[in-house]
């Protein structure tokens, strides 16, 4: 059994937030088994592949690959002989008949697991759950290890975000560690020592807080985006400019200006369906009223979408039908090629249900937007997508769309039009070079 500072790591479930963890792990010094269910993902990892769009990632996948200490694998026997520290980062996606989370994968990752625990060890989860989850999970534990109750369980919640999401494991904010026992503090301390010794502060609790915490977090954050998108609804009615009252806001320190920006929404993997399945635990708990409002926020984001159809609609004179539509960004967010959820394709689907051609590009997600969307056309750059468009719409505000010269691009499309869902761009400029410039919230 390994005591020593240096716990032997395994990481289940090597998607965003798994492989990442595992790749920078090793990259820290760590040995690291990464397992997935996925025998193609662990395969591309194997061959020193990220499967999927994050800066700065590939780089530090093979570097922690030359130094030996990292290797995937389908085997959960592997994992369970190998490891001290076991990091449970599987999938928790909305579950299709409700907005509770599904949490198939990680009763099926955790029991594969436990089954392999022969001697003391720690299991760790990540994966945001909801609250109570990880009370259930180490009975699960407790009843299925060969080593019984020498195997416990913690809960390390994960604040990373796709885009920075090497920094934010590096050098994250801070570490939650929800523990039942000294000897697990300890274990997960060494787990993250040389993230520790960095200074990050680390806050640690019993298991339903950790969980809490997530869920709390993402909560707050969406409240942030949907309260100032609320304004922006307010400001359509008044003529009013959502922009300036943004900014004229941020200046309250005890507001601040950070996820103040107005929109076309949140969407991604983890905040629409992690405030839909604290909303339905909430009830499930008898306190729904509490965060009823979270149902609201959620209800404001989704009229983004809608209103940013009704104004491209409008900017095509009333009908979109046979109309050429150029959208720029398809992924959730800027420097991510995650498309689950995201606004961008939700418009350009809807636009193309109503029979206007939306031709597509995407710095990142190409590739899944393609496979999620074969309805809707593609090209190689935003000039190629924007020659001959009635409308520009911009959904995805990545740095290359956010320099376009207006002038350059007045010389390719139909007609100048340009719909900034993202607030992205310096509408004077727009306006300047002859382009009728529209965002919502702004005149
Ligand atoms: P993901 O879908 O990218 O990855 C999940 C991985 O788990 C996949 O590779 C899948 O094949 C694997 N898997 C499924 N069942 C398995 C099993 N039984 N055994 C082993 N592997 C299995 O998801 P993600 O974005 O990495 O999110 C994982 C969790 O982390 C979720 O709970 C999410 O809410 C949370 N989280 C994600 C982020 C993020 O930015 N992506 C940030 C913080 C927290």
């Amino acid at each position: 059994m390994s005591t020593t500072l240096r716990p032997r790591l395994t990481v289940i479930g090597t998607g965003y937030l798994g492989a990442t963890h595992a790749i920078c792990m090793a990259v820290l010094g760590f040995d690291v088994i990464g397992v997935d269910v996925d025998a193609d993902k662990v395969a591309r990892l194997n061959s020193g592949e990220v499967p999927f769009f994050e800066p700065g990632l590939p780089e530090l996948l093979t570097k922690a690959l030359e130094t030996g200490r990292l290797r995937f694998t389908t085997s959960f026997r592997e994992a369970g002989e190998f490891g001290d520290v076991h990091f449970i980062c599987v999938g928790t996606p909305q579950r299709g008949d409700s907005g509770a989370a599904d949490l198939t994968y990680v009763d099926a990752s955790v029991t594969a697991l436990s089954r392999h625990l022969h001697r003391r060890a720690l299991v760790v989860g990540k994966s945001t759950v909801p609250v109570g989850t990880a009370a259930r999970l180490a009975e699960l534990i407790r009843a299925t290890a060969p080593a019984g109750d020498q195997v416990e369980l913690a809960w390390n919640p994960e604040f990373l975000r796709e885009g920075f999401a090497v920094d934010d494991t590096m050098r994250p904010d801070r570490l939650v560690f929800g523990v039942t026992s000294a000897w697990s503090e300890e274990r997960l301390r060494a787990a993250f020592e040389p993230v520790l010794a960095q200074g990050v502060p680390v806050k640690v609790t019993d298991l339903q807080t950790a969980e809490l915490v997530k869920v709390a977090a993402n909560s707050f954050l969406a409240t942030k985006i949907s309260y100032i998108n609320a304004m922006a609804e307010v400001c359509e009615a008044t003529g009013a400019d959502v922009r300036d009252l943004a900014e004229a806001l941020a200046y309250d320190e005890r507001i601040g200006g950070r996820f103040l920006r107005p929109g076309l929404g949140f969407g991604g993997g983890c905040l629409p369906k992690d405030i839909r399945a604290f909303a339905h635990r909430a009830e499930e708990l008898g306190v729904g009223q509490a965060v009823g409002f979270l149902r609201e926020i959620d209800g404001i984001n989704k009229r983004r979408r809608s209103r940013t159809v009704d104004l491209v609609v409008e900017l095509c004179g009333g009908d979109v039908a046979g109309k050429k539509i150029a959208a720029l960004g398809a992924s959730f967010k800027p420097d991510s090629d995650d498309i689950r959820d995201a606004p961008a394709l939700e418009v350009a689907s809807t636009l193309a249900g109503l029979g206007a051609h939306v031709h597509v590009f995407d710095p990142a997600a190409m590739e899944n937007a393609r496979r999620a969307h074969p309805e809707l056309s593609y090209g190689t750059g935003a000039l190629d997508v924007a020659r001959g468009a009635d409308v520009v719409v911009l959904l995805t505000e990545w740095t290359e769309f956010r320099e376009i010269a207006p002038e350059a691009m007045a010389q390719v499309v139909g007609a100048r039009r340009i719909f900034d869902g993202r607030h992205a761009l310096d509408s004077g400029a727009w306006r300047a070079a002859g382009w009728e410039y529209r965002a919502l919230g702004r005149p």
